[in-house]
């Protein structure tokens, strides 16, 4: 066997991160942490750090002076640090589970140096749009999705090329309010919201998932990665998580992928594919998931998920407007400052004047992101009833 991969965890701390931990713990045999990164100065980043010894931490919103580490390894500080790290010699593979658009200046590094990018951050991909895409298939660098549904479709798809692909159907879950009548929407608070049924998640992506948001960034997601049309790409919601997307191909044959909702198989996969790397997962049992159900996405109840996929057809600048919108009205929304049915009428209203522009340099980009924050800003500082500004 040879030298163990290098390993940069992005978002350590994080969901996405812990659980990557936990696949790295078992496999220490194969795999080596070069770098970890979180926002904040966290015990258990210190923990982490103590225990997988790598060559680097880096904290991007703790400035210096204010941290005392218990760990004496090297520290880096600010979020420039990120793209040092994504890009560092000794990492094979950089694990982007960071948050957000913040995630995209370390997608294309990752990329444009060559590494294998297990990607959850799907909000940079959306974002960065054809700018990831080109840095992907134009180097040397490749990205094996995170996300369960694009995991799944990239195992059934076994390389094959998407002229062979009819369609994709992602699943959803439906989230925590897949059977609320819409009339109750407004009752709906952030407790509620992040009480997902089937996985536990961060903050952002519950509420994401609550609204739809998340799955319009998903088939986004799946029409980048896989080269599909967006028309080609259904959703149907199956409440279980069990089947984790289907792929169907023009000779007839529908090819699906399963498993109890746990996040360290994708994870596991994007780390090890094409191998296949053993694990302790608890025995699928198709008895106990039976029977696997499937129902109609409630579109007219979620408009967050029309709204994303309007914004994927307009391309350029959209998507990266859609997402960045999105998360000030998630932020804002998990403050208390904006009630669940004020999250689509403020991405939208910041859509509806959006005049596009092709998304063709990081810069256009990071200025679409910012032009989207501000204008959602002032909708959600502007709405009715808001008291304080
Ligand atoms: P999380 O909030 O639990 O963790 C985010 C991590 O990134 C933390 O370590 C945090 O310190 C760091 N971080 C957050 N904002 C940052 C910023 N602006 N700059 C630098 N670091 C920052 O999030 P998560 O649930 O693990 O999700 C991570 C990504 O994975 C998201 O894009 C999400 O959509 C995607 N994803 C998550 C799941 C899941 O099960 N949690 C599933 C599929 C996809
Ligand atoms: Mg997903």
């Amino acid at each position: 066997m040879g030298a163990r991969q290098g390993v940069v965890v992005l978002g350590a701390t994080g969901s996405i991160g812990s659980s990557t931990c936990n696949v790295l713990r078992r496999h220490v045999d194969r795999f080596r942490v070069v770098g970890f990164s979180a926002a904040r100065r966290a015990e258990a980043l210190d923990l982490l750090a103590i225990e997988f010894e790598p060559d680097f931490v880096v904290l991007t919103d703790t400035p210096e002076n204010s941290h005392t580490p218990n760990w004496t390894g090297e520290w880096r500080y600010g979020s420039s640090a990120l793209v040092d790290a994504a890009t560092d010699e000794r990492a094979d593979i950089v694990v982007n589970a960071l948050v957000g658009s913040a995630g995209l200046e370390a997608t294309l590094a990752a990329l444009q140096a060559g590494k294998r990018l297990a990607l959850a951050n799907k909000e940079s991909l959306v974002a960065g749009g054809a700018l990831v895409v080109d840095a992907w298939r134009n180097g040397t660098g490749e990205i094996i999705p995170v996300d369960s549904e694009h995991s799944a479709i990239h195992q059934c798809l076994a390389g094959r090329p998407s002229d062979e692909v009819l369609r994709l159907i992602l699943t959803a879950s439906g989230g925590p309010f897949r059977t609320m009548p819409a009339g109750q929407f407004a009752t709906i608070r952030s407790a509620d919201a992040l009480a997902h049924p089937t996985w536990d998640m961060g903050s952002k992506i519950s509420v994401d998932s609550a609204t739809l948001a998340n799955k319009a960034l998903e088939v986004i997601e799946a029409h980048l990665l896989f080269d599909i049309g967006l028309d080609a790409i259904d959703v149907v919601v199956h409440p279980t998580s069990i089947v984790h997307s289907f792929v169907e191909f023009r000779d007839g044959s529908t090819m699906a992928q399963l498993g109890f909702p746990t996040m360290e198989v994708p994870i596991l996969y994007a780390l090890a594919a094409p191998d296949r790397l053993s694990n302790d997962f608890e025995p699928f049992d198709p008895v106990r998931v039976s029977p696997l159900e499937f129902e109609p996405l409630r579109r007219d109840a979620f408009p967050m998920f029309e709204i994303g996929l309007a914004a994927g057809r307009v391309g350029g600048t959209a998507p990266a407007a859609y997402s960045a919108a999105n998360e000030i009205a998630v932020e804002a929304f998990l403050k208390d400052d904006l009630d669940f049915l004020g999250i689509p009428r403020v991405v939208e209203s910041v859509l509806k004047s959006w005049d596009g522009g092709p998304a063709d340099s990081v810069q256009a980009v990071v200025a679409a992101d910012a032009e989207a924050r501000r204008r959602a800003l002032e909708v959600v500082g502007n709405r009715p009833g808001h008291v304080g500004c």
